[in-house]
């Protein structure tokens, strides 16, 4: 597994579709507006692909359970207007690739903010979660040269910023 440079906005397309997919043949399904916005040509970066996908599908993965947690807690009250939303965005930031994959569900709270990125952390019930998945992702980025930044508002959402290196043309 090596890295190549690789067209960054269709791997973004193909691995957050695998995610939803995944998501709706899974056990638990729930409806959610989709929202693919890379309309920018953002260009190549140096990626293994593999790692790659990983990342993508473990940021969205917990975006669909943060979404489906919030949507059972609404269900309770019968004037909910919620619609779980994921938006994923892709833009050029200081001659790096920036990666936004934002979700409308529980937030996290300040609490556990600190420790989300650690192995074995979860918040999920049993088996549903080993809590490898963000650490994993942390891990990949940074061998990519890149940095992960995480803002979110507890009960609002969570917003997770992937930046990596963009290829260089004379490289
Ligand atoms: P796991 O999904 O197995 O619990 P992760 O490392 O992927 O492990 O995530 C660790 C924890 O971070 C989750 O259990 C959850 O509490 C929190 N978390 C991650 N992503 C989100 C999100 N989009 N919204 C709310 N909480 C999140
Ligand atoms: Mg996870």
């Amino acid at each position: 597994n090596q890295k190549s440079a690789q067209e960054v906005n269709p791997l973004i397309r193909e691995f957050v579709n695998l995610s939803y997919h995944g998501m709706r043949a899974g056990k638990n399904p729930i409806q959610v507006n989709l929202q693919l916005d890379l309309m920018e040509d953002v260009g190549e970066a140096d990626l293994i692909v593999e790692d790659f996908s990983r990342v993508i599908l473990n940021i969205c993965n917990n975006a669909f359970d943060s979404m489906r947690e919030k949507l059972n807690s609404q269900s309770q009250n019968e004037d909910n207007d919620y619609e779980p939303t994921l938006r994923a965005h892709s833009s050029l930031k200081n001659g790096k690739i920036l990666i936004e994959i934002k979700d409308n569900g529980t937030g996290i709270p300040d609490t556990i903010r600190e420790k989300i990125l650690q192995p074995f952390f979860t918040t999920k019930k049993g088996t549903e979660g080993t809590g490898l998945g963000l650490s994993i992702t942390h891990d990949i980025i940074k061998a990519h040269g890149g940095e992960l930044q995480i803002e979110s508002k507890e009960g609002e959402g969570a917003l997770f910023k992937i930046l990596i290196p963009q290829k260089s043309n004379e490289s």
